[in-house]
């Protein structure tokens, strides 16, 4: 062979990546794949370079979310690879398509553990927690591997898959013909999954029999983009909804059937609850008693088979795409009507009265220093007239009060910490939204969340990405220690300036103490696009424990 018809193991997973319409690559550079980062980048792959493999791995799995097409991340051996594993993790947990791929360490050190460089068996460490975990040991295998990790992300229910490339497959030479040869093109990964008729139509039946049905939006509903056909069946049937939290938008929160602000009351008086790419998980109290009534019957929209009865038993489960699943009771709805009472309509719709007036006082009152009602609400008369931003939140009060404060208008636009509650999610929230749409992006973040991802706004400065952070500075996880105090394990430096830190990037930083000037500096800074954190003063007594989860806190029953 000629060594002008040779490539090797790094050109190949380029090409693999571009033939796939692979075009951007969310990573962090070291060995063994600094140089396939160099030569992805000048092969005219968008590269963003990260400075914790947790947030680039995050920014993938969004990135995915976004777009039905997995979200790539590169990872180091070893540590770095364990790095982005938690972010694998919980897309994985939150049905997001990414792939995580790592280099990793001579193979035959490793089986022995005679310790290698950053020595792992890196596929078998990342099973339990992918929805699939390849390894390629040879260039002439990455085509497949590759397409096999793609098929493994996007199909059925959306997840975190793993494929491991070893240092020495990269470095392998091969002849470039064999190499073209070698490579997939994925066709249809994730192919339309049709409904029986028969659990349409046991479904439609329960619908018409019910009194008081609700219909509850998840993420799932949001993943599928079937918006057109999820707001007509919401508006042709007449049911109330809810949306869980980054369905938010799906239909806009302002929408006249959203039960959003009598969510306790609908969720315990539905005789038939419709769920669409929801799980009955911790976030809907597994479906049981104090909030749920023991004889509410299910219909469940999904996508995994095995999701079904996981909780409590559903009636009528509906097993199919979402975007194929409404359409099919579109369909069915032509011939047939479904008529909730109007005792049920009205019920809601005094609960959501009453609580939007109370809530409409709680959000009017300026204490000095802010709480965390009114800085919500500053932020969100910027997010007004600006449905096309995107919302980043996560923190314990921050999160609990801004899912109820910030109103969304557009579907997939509110990204926050999901099916795990989990803080770090942030900046690689950010930095995947921004990157993938273009369109700007406002982190509202409390001060302890912040902190899990913050250095990743040398990353935004970097690539100048339109990104806001709003850091809602209580001095502490939940709350801020007294003054004068020893530090608790909860508690911060008061009065930290995270605004000055984007300052050391270039970036604008802001500190502010009032709702009045938060609204103005918030706005101007979505309006420029430049990188920017604000740093907002709240009373650090503000936060309660938990936030809105304390009952999952269990407490010593013998401390004082
Ligand atoms: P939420 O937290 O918003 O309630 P979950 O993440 O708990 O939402 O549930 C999402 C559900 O949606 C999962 O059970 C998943 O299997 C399902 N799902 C994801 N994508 C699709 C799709 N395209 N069609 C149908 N179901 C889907
Ligand atoms: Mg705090």
């Amino acid at each position: 062979m000629d060594s002008a018809n040779m490539t090797d193991g790094f050109h190949v997973v380029i090409d693999a990546l571009k033939l796939n319409g692979m075009d951007t690559i969310y990573g962090l550079a070291g060995i063994p794949i600094t140089d396939l980062l160099r030569l992805a980048a000048a092969e005219g792959i968008r590269y963003i370079g990260f400075r914790h493999e947790q947030s680039a791995a995050n920014a993938a799995a969004i990135a995915g979310y976004l777009t039905q097409k997995p979200g790539i991340c590169f990872t180091v051996s070893g540590p770095g690879f364990l790095n982005g594993m938690v972010a694998m993790a919980n897309a994985t947990t939150n049905c997001f398509p990414m792939i995580l791929i790592s280099g990793s360490s001579d193979r035959a050190i490793i089986d022995l553990e005679q310790g290698d460089y950053e020595e792992l068996d890196q596929m078998n460490a990342a099973k339990p927690y992918a929805k699939a975990a390849f390894r390629v040991n040879r260039p002439q295998d990455i085509g497949v591997g590759l397409a096999r990790a793609i098929h493994a992300a996007v199909s059925g229910r959306p997840g975190g898959v793993y494929l491991d490339l070893t240092a020495e497959c990269l470095a392998s030479v091969l002849d470039a013909g064999a190499a073209k040869k070698s490579l997939i093109k994925v066709v249809d990964p994730a192919p339309s999954q049709i409904p029986s008729p028969e659990s349409v139509h046991r479904a439609l039946d329960l619908l018409a029999a019910a009194h008081n049905p609700l219909i509850i939006l998840g993420k799932g509903a949001a993943y599928a983009q079937a918006d057109v056909q999820i707001r007509e069946l919401v508006e042709t049937t007449g049911i109330p909804y809810l949306p869980m939290s980054m369905a938010k938008g799906l239909l806009p929160d302002n929408h006249p059937q959203s039960a959003a602000a009598a969510r306790s009351y609908a969720i315990g008086q539905a005789d038939v609850v419709m769920l669409v790419g929801a799980r009955l998980n911790w976030l809907l109290s597994h479906g049981k008693a104090p909030l749920w009534s023991e004889t509410t019957q299910f219909i469940q929209l999904d996508i995994s088979p095995t999701e079904i009865d996981s909780n409590r038993s559903i009636a009528a489960p509906v097993v199919g795409d979402i975007r194929s699943s409404v359409q099919a009771f579109l369909d069915e709805l032509q011939s047939r009507s479904i008529t909730p009472s109007a005792e049920w309509l009205e019920g809601i719709a005094q609960r959501k009265d009453k609580n939007i007036a109370k809530m409409a006082e709680r959000l009017a009152a300026d204490p000095q220093p802010m709480n965390f009602s009114s800085a919500l609400r500053a932020v969100r008369d910027a997010l007004s007239d600006r449905p096309d931003v995107y919302v980043v939140n996560e923190g314990a009060n921050t999160l609990d009060f801004g899912r109820n404060v910030i109103d969304m208008y557009e579907p997939r636009k509110r990204l926050d910490s999901g099916t795990w509650g989990i803080m770090g999610i942030g900046m690689g929230y950010a930095i995947g939204a921004a990157v993938e749409s273009g369109k700007p992006v406002v982190a509202i973040e409390g001060d302890s969340a912040f902190g899990f991802s913050g250095m990743e706004i040398e990353t935004i400065c970097r690539y100048q990405l339109p990104v806001a952070i709003v850091v809602f500075n209580n001095g502490g996880i939940y709350r801020g220690d007294p003054a004068g105090t020893q530090p608790s394990p909860t508690g911060f430096v008061p009065n930290a300036r995270y605004d000055k830190l984007i300052e050391a990037f270039g970036g604008e930083g802001h500190h502010v103490e009032d709702t009045k000037t938060l609204t103005r500096v918030l706005t101007d800074a979505i309006e420029s696009g430049r990188p920017t954190l604000i740093n907002v003063a709240i009373d650090p007594t503000a936060g309660t424990e938990s936030g809105h989860i304390q009952n999952l806190n269990p407490k010593s029953a013998l401390q004082k």
